[in-house]
């Protein structure tokens, strides 16, 4: 990684929300699910646990064991991993995460699981439980999880792995362009079934980028939401749906806690974000359908744009 480079780079590792798919007609956009990797500065973030997180966690490898031939002497893997909420589609990667078996990783996770426990009794039952043979207690990395909250923002420091918790800042009173912290805030969105979940937004040098997955924008839109990513530079957005499947008489999804390519339109035009990347796209939306519904939305505003996997930005 650059030091100092003052941007944001994003890139696309998982774009599928639910489940993934693996078929010739899903190549294009991609099978993956939620999993973005954010770098800034010197830090590297990993919004979701989808099956995205596989092949990042195997390129972070690569590069750890190509930075020096000796074990010893190689560059330890420092990561923050956010979780939005625990769903399967969002946490079903993490058991095949090759990082978090590295001695020398610092895993630093934060998320939420909405239940009354802590988010490591929850991910030490669903994840490293009775499904799976490894215990969350083998994992062989210097890893750490946190229950983090929408009063609290997460302060990356330049030269510093330890991620610092402020309980109650207001981040809109932080000049982030004076220093080299990357603050990570926090908002939670009530409609997605069972608890919620908790959007992120990632700020550094002045520019922001904000993840709102499965998220579902009623009638009018999320107004905490667009007050939350007034103004960013880049809004990831849930488009699980086209507005005739949300409302299909037949099958409708109203309700299933996501929203339509036409709500994160109207999302990023409320809050005036200057790109908008729509992902965790329906499973059974193929290639040909995504490109169909992309040349038209592209005609609205060709600074919104469908996520790819593999797909890079930088802000
Ligand atoms: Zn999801
Ligand atoms: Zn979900």
């Amino acid at each position: 990684m650059e030091k100092n480079n003052h941007y944001i780079k994003v890139k696309f590792w998982g774009i599928r929300g639910s489940y993934p798919v693996l078929n010739k007609d899903f190549l294009n956009y991609g099978g993956n699910t939620s999993c973005i990797e954010v770098i800034a500065g010197n830090h590297r973030i990993i919004l979701d646990a989808g099956t995205g997180i596989i092949p990042l966690g195997d390129k972070i490898v690569r590069e750890h064991i190509s930075s020096a031939d000796n074990l010893k002497d190689r560059k330890p893997i420092e990561l923050t991993l956010l979780l939005s909420h625990i769903h399967q589609d969002h946490i079903q990667g993490l058991n095949f995460f090759k990082p978090a078996n590295i001695l020398s990783t610092k895993l630093n996770l934060f998320g939420y699981s909405g239940y009354n426990e802590s988010l490591e009794k929850i991910l030490s039952e669903i994840v490293y439980g009775k499904s799976f043979p490894i215990k969350l207690y083998d994992i062989t990395s210097d890893y750490n999880i946190n229950d983090i909250t929408e009063s609290e923002v997460i302060i990356l420091k330049d030269g510093n792995n330890k991620p610092i918790v402020e309980k109650n800042m207001n981040i809109e009173l932080v000049n982030t362009s004076e220093n080299n912290n990357v603050y990570i805030s926090v908002l939670k969105t009530n409609s997605h079934p069972n608890f919620g979940v908790l959007c992120f937004k990632i700020s550094y040098k002045g520019k922001s980028i904000v993840y709102a997955t499965d998220t579902e924008c009623y009638v009018g839109g999320s107004k905490r939401l667009e007050l939350f990513a007034k103004d960013t530079d880049l809004l990831i957005h849930d488009s699980q749906y086209t507005t005739e499947d949300y409302l299909s008489n037949i099958s409708p999804k109203q309700g299933h806690g996501h929203s339509t390519f036409d709500m994160a339109m109207n999302t990023a035009q409320a809050c005036n974000a200057k790109k908008l990347a729509m992902f965790h796209f329906d499973p059974s939306y193929s290639d040909d359908k995504l490109t169909f519904i992309e040349n038209i939305l592209n005609k609205k505003n060709k600074n919104y744009i469908l996520a790819k996997e593999g797909m890079e930005i930088c802000i």
